[in-house]
């Protein structure tokens, strides 16, 4: 430990923590300074059933003024960390309802719903199931557009606390996913008490289908657990019409990936993935 006073003051000074601690702080009060410019931008990838649209993921993108556009991989880790995904997290849901708010008056996308990414620290919030209530609530907009995917790692921190959040939530009409799923290490048990509508494969395991025999394998293993515990099966990162037709002739239905579309914001969802604007764009 340095000590600071006395005759003989001693600091350790190590250069590279020192300056990868410097590049943290300067990245956390840039990360503050978006969130209330308007730098941060939610982008929507479609979601298909049958070919057909059903809803888009929202994916938090960060438009930094010299960076261009920063990955959420790169920020939300630390966002994590110093606690200001509470707040992010925040306006991530709001925003997500103010967008369901506009497609539910529009009968073209009245139907579809937006999936938000929901973070550990987040959702352990004690006023977490309060707050989406009320954001629901101020938009005017019905629960059942409305999906949380959570992570194996969230849902195993406190499994007891986890299930009872989901449930007062569910009585609202809320959907829950699992994301990344096989790629945590949730039980089979824990798996079948949590009251969960979907499990999305992590796309990991869709990259080598159907080449790799392994992958294969496992993927179909994971859809015939689904199937079985009455969850519906979504595929993340399908990319290849090879794959499409492989989950296809599985009978799993619900697409996502950059085949069948990109995480686009939200003008250019609307005009490339909206049916009703693809045919008045001469597009369908
Ligand atoms: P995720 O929730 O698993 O989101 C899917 C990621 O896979 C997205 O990366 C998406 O762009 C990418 N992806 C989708 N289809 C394909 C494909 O066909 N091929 C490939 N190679 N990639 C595909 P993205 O947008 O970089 O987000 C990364 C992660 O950041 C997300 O993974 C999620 O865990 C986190 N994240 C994003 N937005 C939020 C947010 O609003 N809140 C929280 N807590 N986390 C977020
Ligand atoms: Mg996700
Ligand atoms: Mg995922
Ligand atoms: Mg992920």
């Amino acid at each position: 430990q340095a000590k600071s006073s006395g005759k003989n003051t001693y600091r350790f000074f190590d250069p590279v923590a020192e300056e990868a601690l410097c590049s943290l702080a300067r990245m956390d009060a840039d990360l503050r300074f978006a969130l209330s410019n308007q730098q941060l931008e939610l982008h929507y990838q479609p979601q298909y059933r049958c070919q057909t649209l059903i809803g888009a993921e929202a994916l938090l993108r960060w438009k930094h003024p010299d960076r261009g556009m920063v990955s959420p991989a790169e920020f939300i880790p630390l966002a994590e960390d110093t606690g200001l995904i509470l707040p992010i997290g925040e306006w991530v849901i709001r925003q997500a309802c103010k967008q369901l708010q506009q497609w539910q008056e529009r009968p073209e996308t009245a139907e579809l719903f937006i999936a938000v990414n929901v973070s550990a620290r987040q959702f352990c919030q004690d006023n977490f199931v309060e707050s989406v209530r009320q954001l629901l609530n101020t938009y005017g907009v019905s629960a059942e557009k409305l999906k949380l995917e959570l992570t194996e790692s969230l849902v195993l921190m406190d499994v007891e606390d986890t299930i009872q959040k989901m449930q007062a939530l569910r009585s609202y009409g809320i959907r829950f996913a699992l994301d990344d799923f096989g790629t945590g290490y949730s039980s089979l048990s824990h798996l079948k008490r949590l009251p969960l509508d979907q499990i999305k494969i992590d796309r990991s395991f869709i990259r080598d289908v159907p080449e790799d025999q392994d992958d294969s394998e496992i993927v179909q293993a994971i859809i015939a657990m689904g199937q079985n515990l009455g969850l519906n099966v979504l595929a993340e990162g399908v990319e290849t019409d090879e794959q499409l037709a492989f989950l296809t002739e599985l009978d799993c239905l619900d697409i996502q990936g950059f085949l069948l579309g990109r995480p686009s914001s939200i003008d250019k969802f609307e005009t490339t993935y909206i049916p009703a604007n693809m045919s008045r764009l001469g597009m369908a």
